[in-house]
């Protein structure tokens, strides 16, 4: 249930277009079930609108926007959080110190700054599983995940993970037994969150590297689980 950086440019287009053009195209406007709550900050719609004219205009591909937003969104901030779960899951001693002193323990392996000042990692377990959101705006570690998914920026998301999070997990395709402990983190501009998945069955042969591949970033916002690799999917 992820919105696409393409339905979130028409969503804002069609808001960008209603505000340009004020008397008209009110009354259509709500004949569909979008979350209202979610119209974009001004600064957004600038942004978007730009994007348009300069897509429309034929001077930008939108092609390559999208996958230079998917980088830095899918590729290369999670995949330092990843790195970070992968050598807690090999190295004992570097996991107590994640768990203990976070924020130093993410420094050791070079990741920190802006956004993620004072981290705190938590640990998934048989019988706890923790869910990760910001129910202010969208406070999100940067150094370790890199820029929040559109859904951890909804209303809906902020509001519902809170009020019903094993309806929010079930949404997100995970479903948990009646004996696990869910414990929501409500991020905020001085402490952010990191899930330490658990390591999944069937990894103990596999290298930091290889084990870092498998950690995806819903699996650190804890709206998931690290999957199991299939049988012979990995050389
Ligand atoms: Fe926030």
């Amino acid at each position: 249930m992820t919105t696409t950086r393409r339905e979130l440019l028409t969503v804002a287009l069609t808001a960008a277009g209603a505000a340009a053009t004020p008397n008209l195209g009110r009354a259509q406007e709500h004949g569909h079930d979008h979350d209202h709550q979610a119209v974009p900050s001004d600064p957004t719609l600038r942004v978007k609108a730009l994007e348009s004219l300069l897509v429309a205009k034929g001077i930008v591909d939108p092609a390559a926007l999208d996958a230079l937003v998917d980088t830095y969104e899918h590729k290369v901030g999670p995949r330092n959080g990843a790195r970070v779960v992968a050598r807690a899951w090999l190295d004992q001693a570097y996991k107590q110190r994640l768990l203990a002193h976070s924020t130093s323990a993410i420094a050791e392996l070079g990741y920190g700054g802006e956004e993620g000042e004072t981290m705190l990692v938590v640990e998934n377990t048989a019988k706890v599983h923790n869910l990760v959101v910001c129910t202010l705006c969208s406070c999100y570690p940067w150094p370790v995940l890199g820029l929040p998914p559109v859904w951890y920026k909804s209303a809906a998301y902020r509001s519902r993970s809170v009020i019903d999070p094993r309806g929010v997990l079930r949404e997100f395709g995970l479903k948990l037994a009646e004996d696990v402990e869910v414990r929501v983190w409500d991020s905020t501009a001085q402490v952010r969150y990191l899930v330490l998945p658990e390591r999944p069955p069937g990894t103990e042969n596999m290298s930091e590297s290889d084990l870092s591949a498998l950690v995806t970033r819903d699996a650190m916002v804890g709206v998931a689980k690290v999957a199991v690799p299939r049988e012979g999917a990995r050389a």
